[in-house]
This record gives structure tokens, C-alpha cells and sequence, in this order.
């Protein structure tokens, strides 16, 4: 099955083709269209042979980005397909799925209402998620959608969890409770860390997944389902990150509107995109960036650095507090991945609690597969597995339109 999996944000859309069946997951091509809606608009796409094609020029919209990623898909020179209409599926990563969807669905007129009724839960991701939906409905009639949850693997928590402690009747008349996000990331690497301890022999029923990238977010997941997490209502709650300040006393919004004259509006907007690490180091929202200037010496560098690996921590503590217990502590997304230094700020320090964390491992963890960084006697298993969302958008695609 030829299935396209499309991941839209609100000037971008990102893209990756797949040849799926039960054998194969076979990526025949990707790209990223970025500055959609803004001049100069630009398309990188990855052609038949894997090089990488630039194609620049204003792209109003998602309908005309889609038709532009179309047309590269089946160019003459670097295209990989003979005709559109030989997609067979297109699946969507959407981001808010509230209490109404917890697994994939086929993007019906009634499912899209139901995500248009959610907008005001994701104002920032779902218009662009839902004009995709449409602009595929528009230029393929007869091709399903398949919409794939950012919030769906976390609907599996009980309400103790997920409650916040604030008057009832707002959960009850306006959905205000903590949903999670990162949920397909979440399942893919907590799926693919069971299927590792079990070749190994190991226990594997207790995982904290640690999903770290510029939004960050920590699960717990106990045989197979989320039984907390640390994102909210929206992406804003839990570890802090690259421009998100993340769990703070809400207090503090008030104190500084007092003192600073901002709106609500404006104030959310310093808390979502001038905060985290970008915040208490001035320097930038890339830990690649703050990695260096903290090695020149900069103190607040340093100090977001410390800062983020103290909070991410504290929730796998908690975690382990929650689930009685760990069998393995996994670590994903670009910084998960790839920085060896932040993997041992978090990891490192934790032998009280069984966690033995293993310098030399992780100086030479392996990039694009999965790299074990504990010691040999460590009681917990400690995973750096690279994630994949689009991997898991296919499957999923795939899977609801073969029953
Ligand atoms: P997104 O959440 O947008 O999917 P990614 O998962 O790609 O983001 O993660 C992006 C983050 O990963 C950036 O902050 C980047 O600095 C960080 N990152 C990538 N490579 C490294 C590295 N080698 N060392 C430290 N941080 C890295």
C-alpha cells in the first residue's frame, strides 16, 4: 500500500511516502515544505535517488503546498511515482484528539467536525491539521484520510491522573483536563523497548519513556498503557524546554502582568515561546547552541542546561514512584538521541534508586539504533531508541484500512 503521511503545522508541512505492507515499511521518498503563507516559500524534497532537491517560489496555502509535493512526487526526473493516483492512503498526524478519539480513525465529514469542534484545545497545530485533512479531500476524493493522535496513547489514564485539581464542573462543561502529547513517539519507543527486553529475557513491564526534543514530554507506561504523563491540557505543562517554560506556579502569570502591563494573550505567548532554555539563557531554543555556550563559560547557558535535565528527573523520580518501581528508563527524539552530555546529566546521579548509569556506553552510543547505556549490574535498563513517528503514522494508516 502506497501511503503518504503528512504532518502539517501552521507554516509547514512535513512528508514522508511510504511502500507498506505486513513485510515492508519502505520510505520511497520525503520532504519538508516550509513557509507556507509567508514569501519565499521552500520545498526540500528528497528524490529517487536520495538526493535533495530545493524548489523555492510562494506557496499560499496547504492545498497548494500539497499540490506542489504532487508534483515532485511524480516529476519525470526525481519523482518516485508514476501517477498520484497511485497513493492508496494519505495519514495524517493530528494533534488534539480530546476525550472523542483514542485510536486512529478514518477522517470521515463527521470525524472533521468533531476535530474542527477541538480547535480551541490546540489553537496553534489543529487549523493546519484539519486544513490538510482537507486540502487531500479536495485534490483526491476517493483517497481515505486517516487521522493519527498526538493524544490518543495517553487516553488509556485514569482520572487520578489526569484530573487536575480545580472545580469539577470545568472538566465537566469545558474538557479542562491533562490529555498528553508526543503520544505516538511515546508508543513507538516504549513498544520497540518491550520488544528488546524480551529478546534479551528481561522484565519488562514498567517503561518511562522520555520523549526530548524542542517540546519535551516523560510518560509512564505500564504494560502497554500510558498511566501518566507530564504534558497537559496543552504542550505546555510538564518538563521545561526549548521556548516552553513548562510547570510553574500559575501564580507567577498574574504577579508579572501586575508588573509588566501584559494581556493574558501575551504573557501565554512569553510562556510558549520566549521561556525554557531560550528564557534563562538568552542565547537560543537549540540545545546544540546552549551546549556550546555553556562550554565557553556562560553561566546561564549552564544553568538551562541543569535546569532541564534537574526537571526531566524529577518526573522520571516521580515516575518511578507512581509505577512502584522501573524496568527501563528510554530516552528519544534530537536530544535523546544525540546529546551524550544531557543523557548523562539526567541519568547520572540515580544509583540510589537502582538506576546505574554507564559513562563509556554512552560516549559510544550508536546513532539511528537502539544503544543500551547501563552498567551490567544496574537494576533498570537504560535505552537511547530513536523514534518514529512516520514509521508509526503508516502503520497505523495501513492497519485500520486493511480490517
Ligand atoms: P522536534 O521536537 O521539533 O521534533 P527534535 O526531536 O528534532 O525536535 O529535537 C530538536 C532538538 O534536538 C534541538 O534542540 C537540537 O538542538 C537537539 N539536538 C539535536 N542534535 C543534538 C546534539 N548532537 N546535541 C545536543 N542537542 C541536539
Amino acid at each position: 500500500m502506497i501511503i503518504l503521511v503528512l504532518n502539517a503545522g501552521s507554516s509547514s508541512l512535513k512528508y514522508q511516502l511510504f511502500d507498506f505492507d505486513e513485510h515492508k515499511r519502505d520510505v520511497l521518498s520525503k520532504g519538508t515544505v516550509e513557509r507556507i503563507g509567508i514569501p519565499k516559500s521552500l520545498i526540500t524534497h528528497k528524490g529517487k535517488d536520495g538526493a535533495e532537491i530545493k524548489i523555492e517560489g510562494d506557496i499560499s496555502g496547504h492545498t497548494e503546498a500539497l499540490q506542489k509535493v504532487f508534483d515532485a512526487l511524480c516529476d519525470k526526473d526525481y519523482g518516485v511515482l508514476v501517477s498520484i493516483s497511485d497513493i492508496s492512503a494519505f495519514g495524517h498526524r493530528v494533534l488534539h484528539g480530546a476525550e472523542d478519539f483514542n485510536a486512529s480513525v478514518v477522517m470521515t465529514d463527521k470525524n472533521i467536525n468533531i476535530c474542527k469542534g477541538n480547535i480551541e484545545l490546540g489553537p496553534l497545530h489543529m487549523p493546519a491539521n484539519i486544513a490538510c485533512i482537507e486540502a487531500c479531500k479536495n485534490l483526491m476524493r476517493d483517497t481515505p484520510n486517516v487521522g493519527v493522535f498526538d493524544t490518543a496513547f495517553h487516553s488509556s489514564m485514569g482520572k487520578t491522573a489526569y484530573m487536575y485539581a480545580i472545580p469539577y464542573e470545568y472538566y465537566e462543561k469545558y474538557k479542562v483536563r491533562k490529555y498528553g502529547f508526543h503520544g505516538t513517539s511515546h508508543r513507538y519507543v516504549s513498544g520497540e523497548a518491550v520488544k528488546y527486553l524480551k529478546s534479551k529475557g528481561e522484565k519488562y513491564s514498567r517503561i518511562i519513556t522520555c520523549h526530548l526534543g524542542n517540546g519535551s514530554s516523560i510518560a509512564a507506561v505500564k504494560d502497554g498503557k500510558v498511566e501518566d504523563t507530564s504534558m497537559g491540557l496543552t504542550p505546555l505543562e510538564g518538563v521545561s524546554m526549548g521556548t516552553r517554560s513548562g510547570d510553574l506556579d500559575p501564580a507567577v502569570i498574574e504577579f508579572i502582568m501586575q508588573k509588566t502591563g501584559q494581556s493574558i494573550s501575551e504573557m501565554l505567548n512569553v510562556l510558549n515561546k520566549k521561556s525554557g532554555v531560550l528564557g534563562i539563557s538568552g542565547v537560543s531554543s537549540d540545545f546544540r547552541d546552549i551546549s556550546t555556550a555553556a562550554a565557553n563559560g556562560n553561566e546561564r547557558a549552564e544553568l538551562a542546561l541543569g535546569m532541564f535535565a534537574y526537571r526531566v528527573k524529577k518526573y522520571i523520580g516521580s515516575y518511578i514512584a507512581a509505577l512502584n518501581g522501573v524496568d527501563a528508563i528510554v530516552l528519544t527524539g534530537g536530544i535523546g538521541e544525540n546529546s551524550t552530555d544531557m543523557r548523562a546529566r539526567i541519568l547520572g546521579g540515580m544509583d540510589g534508586l537502582g538506576v546505574e548509569f554507564d559513562e563509556k556506553k554512552n560516549r559510544e552510543c550508536k546513532r539511528g539504533a537502539i544503544s543500551e547505556i547501563n552498567g551490567n549490574l544496574s537494576k533498570v535498563k537504560l535505552l537511547v531508541i530513536p523514534t518514529d513517528e512516520e514509521l508509526v503514522i503508516a502503520r497505523e494508516t495501513y492497519e485500520l484500512l486493511s480490517q
